[in-house]
């Protein structure tokens, strides 16, 4: 069930930002790799049947690196039907842009495969946000990696904001900041939390 991370590791509660991110760290490496791709494509199960995916025209999600929810087959199933929106960090900020297929996506210096595809000019075009996170709690708080990018982000856009995870990370409580950004509703393999 969700939020059962929470009740094997009543810790978490006591945990400042920082420790929460180490915490999550240490525990994710106890799973396979091909484990958290399966609990990913359960995850993106859950993820087509929401109405507001289903209603959406245009899509932000972020193309994954290891360890996180695995996106890269869900992207390409997908956008040729709908517009697929990821970021590049540029210093401070996001820049977003459309993914045109795997030819749009290019080696940076820093070994991440970032897209070249067209900008997004009118960040308000986006309906559905698929945000990734190191934890969510209970009040749908978000804790990412301590960069701020998504705190600066959200608040230019107009969507539905959906919390990313495996049930893992779910914990009874984040410490939060005034900037924090809330998610609307979250996600993990095992289904959606309103
Ligand atoms: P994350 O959200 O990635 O877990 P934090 O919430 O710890 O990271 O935020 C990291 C830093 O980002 C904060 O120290 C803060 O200075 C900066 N930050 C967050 N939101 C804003 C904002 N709206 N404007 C400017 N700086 C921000
Ligand atoms: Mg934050």
């Amino acid at each position: 069930s969700s939020f059962q991370s929470f009740l094997i590791n009543p810790i978490c509660k006591l945990l400042n930002k920082k420790e929460l991110r180490q915490h999550i760290k240490e525990k994710k490496k106890t799973f396979e790799e091909t484990t958290l791709k399966v609990w990913s494509e359960s995850l993106f199960q859950h993820i087509e049947k929401l109405p507001e995916f289903i209603a959406a025209d245009t899509v932000f999600l972020y193309h994954s690196m290891k360890g996180e929810v695995y996106t890269h087959t869900f992207i390409n199933k997908w956008y040729k039907e709908k517009n697929i929106i990821l970021p590049v960090v540029k210093e401070d900020n996001l820049e977003l842009r459309f993914f045109e297929g795997e030819d749009s996506l290019y080696l940076s210096d820093y070994g991440i495969l970032e897209p070249v595809g067209k900008k997004l000019d009118d960040f308000r075009q986006i309906q559905l946000s698929l945000i990734p996170g190191i934890a969510f709690d209970k009040k749908k708080n978000r804790l990412g990696r301590g960069k701020g990018y998504y705190d600066r982000t959200l608040p230019l856009l107009n969507s539905y904001n959906v919390g990313i995870c495996f049930d893992f990370q779910l914990v009874e409580k984040i410490p939060t900041d005034p900037f924090d950004q809330k998610m609307d509703c979250l996600c993990t393999e095992n289904g959606l939390i309103h």
